[in-house]
């Protein structure tokens, strides 16, 4: 096998049309249950300042300590391209003076994110994540909207086997007291965890949950949980979201041990998992974050969001999309200079009508646009000669002559 000098950078991709024609239709639907949920499009930077994500995502965290593609500009700033999307959107909220307006701001995210992971299925180094926010709300009503939407997407696109797992870190206060007895408990047994774990009792203990560890799993299995511990207004927010889902009809399990790798949440989190994935089996996932906007500089204010990966659910669905076929195909008989000229001229007409028309770019006869016309899924094809053109019906063979002055009444008034 020839060697390829060139190839896509370990843990990237390319998008093919094949996959292409799917991924357009996972963000199409997005797109569109969002939109009629009145969350606008929002759009931010490929890179950030560094800062920003170390302040925003949390020192503590794996992404910032180990995944960012952190580089310096010629003038001499640390930049980062943007692991994740949430810190961005809270600092476009902040600079452009958006607590302003009504609140909350609902805003919707699609793109690519980049992260330094070790390549395997559902993980790669830049990845495509869609993604929603509601910026301005501490109601239980944003954080039950936001997952019920999330839950209509991928049911909408027929992702199986999917399950939300929920839970709740409480606010920022009321989880210190826990914290300070989840050390406790990661102390006194310290000698069975892993040495990650270990190392990080205090700067982040709550991921000691996440570790695949046996050993750290086993004393996590008896460590106290922080859903036990929620108590006053706190407990109030969780026992409402989940009367909220539960009236919405959308399921969920109470998972205690559930943490996400980002520093920013408060109250609730939460996680769809699909049993067809492997290893990396969460396709989206997102929680509360009441306190990101004011780290970042702006005034005190709630928020909830989720963001899902596309290749996620790309991998969950298994399917490629149909390709689209053409309306019509419009072929030239005779090779002539003119005919192609006019060939073309007709198929930018047809286009301009609403139809999808082709003409062949590779110099083939007409034989070879027949069959090329056949392999694009055609319907039909036109055919230009000596006397004027034909029009074939693909499916029946059937030939009639048309004028190509009424074309587009040809084409759109019914039979071919
Ligand atoms: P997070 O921003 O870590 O909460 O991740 C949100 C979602 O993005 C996950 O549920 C995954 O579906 C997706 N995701 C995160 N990291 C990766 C990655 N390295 N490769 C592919 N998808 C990812």
């Amino acid at each position: 096998m020839a060697a390829h000098k060139y190839q896509a950078p370990r843990g990237t991709f390319d998008v093919l049309p094949d996959a292409a024609r799917l991924r357009g239709r996972i963000e199409r639907t997005a797109a569109e249950i969002l939109a009629r949920a009145g969350y606008e499009r929002i759009a931010t930077p490929s890179f950030e300042d560094t800062e920003l994500f170390e302040r925003g995502v949390g020192h503590s965290t794996d992404i910032v300590r180990k995944e960012m593609f952190t580089f310096e500009d010629k003038g001499g700033r640390s930049l980062t391209l943007r692991p994740e999307g949430t810190a961005p959107i809270c600092r476009a909220y902040v600079e452009h003076g958006m607590q302003a307006l009504a609140q909350p701001v609902k805003l919707a995210y699609a793109g690519p994110f980049f992260r330094h992971e070790r390549p395997q299925a559902g993980r790669y180094r830049q990845f495509h994540q869609l993604g929603a926010e509601a910026i301005g709300s501490d109601s239980p009503l944003a954080d039950a909207e936001l997952i019920g939407l999330l839950a209509e997407i991928l049911a909408e696109l027929g992702v199986p086997g999917v399950e939300l797992r929920l839970g709740s870190l409480g606010s920022f206060e009321a989880r210190q007291a826990y914290l300070a007895e989840l050390k406790e408990h990661l102390r006194a047994h310290e000698g069975e965890l892993s040495k990650e774990v270990r190392e990080r009792i205090d700067a982040n203990p709550l991921r000691a949950f996440d570790s695949d560890d046996d050993g750290t799993r086993a004393v996590m299995a008896t460590a106290p949980k922080l859903v036990e511990r929620l108590e006053g207004e706190d407990a109030e927010h969780f026992a409402e979201v989940r009367a909220l889902l539960d009236a919405a009809g959308v399921s969920y399990v109470i998972d205690p041990t559930l943490v996400r790798g980002l520093d920013y949440y408060t109250r609730t989190i939460f996680s769809f998992v699909c049993d067809r994935l492997g290893a990396q089996s969460e396709i989206g996932g997102g929680g509360r974050y009441d306190g990101l906007v004011e780290q970042l500089g702006g005034k005190p204010t709630p928020a909830v969001g989720w963001a899902a990966g596309i290749e996620r659910i790309m991998l969950a669905l298994d399917e490629e999309q149909a390709a689209p076929g053409r309306d019509v195909f419009v072929a030239v008989a005779e090779e002539s200079a003119q005919r192609r000229s006019l060939a073309l001229v007709l198929a930018g007409e047809l286009r301009k009508a609403g139809l999808s028309a082709e003409v062949d770019l590779g110099g083939r006869g007409l034989k070879g646009q027949l069959k090329h016309a056949d392999r694009l899924g055609a319907r039909r094809v036109l055919i230009l000669d000596a006397e004027g053109a034909q029009l074939r019906d693909m499916s029946s063979g059937e030939q009639r002559s048309v004028e190509t002055g009424n074309l587009i009444e040809e084409m759109t008034g019914g039979e071919a």
